[in-house]
C-alpha cells in the first residue's frame, strides 16, 4: 500500500492543525496513509492551484470546500 507523497510537508498530517486528536487520527488512516490520498482534498487543491491555497481549514475529507477554493482561485477571486 502506499502513502502520500507529502506526508512530511502537510501540516495535517503532522498535526499542525486544530482537530480532535480521534478524528485527525481517523482521517490520516483513511486518506494519508492509504491508497485513497489521491481523493484528499488538501493534495486536490495543491496539485491543481498550487499548496499556497491549502488554508489550516481544509481537511482530507472537504472535497466540496476544496472544489470550491479551486474554482475561486481560478476565477481570480484569490
Ligand atoms: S492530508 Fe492529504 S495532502 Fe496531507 S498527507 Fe494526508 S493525504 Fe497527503
Amino acid at each position: 500500500m502506499t502513502t502520500c507523497s507529502r506526508l512530511e510537508k502537510c501540516p495535517f498530517y503532522k498535526n499542525k492543525l486544530i482537530i480532535e486528536m480521534g478524528v485527525g487520527d481517523f482521517l490520516k488512516k483513511e486518506y494519508c496513509l492509504s491508497g485513497n490520498y489521491d481523493k484528499c482534498a488538501r493534495l486536490l487543491v495543491a496539485s491543481t492551484v498550487g499548496v499556497e491555497y491549502v488554508d489550516d481549514t481544509l481537511y482530507p475529507n472537504n472535497l466540496d470546500k476544496a472544489k470550491k477554493i479551486i474554482s475561486q482561485v481560478k476565477m481570480g477571486l484569490k
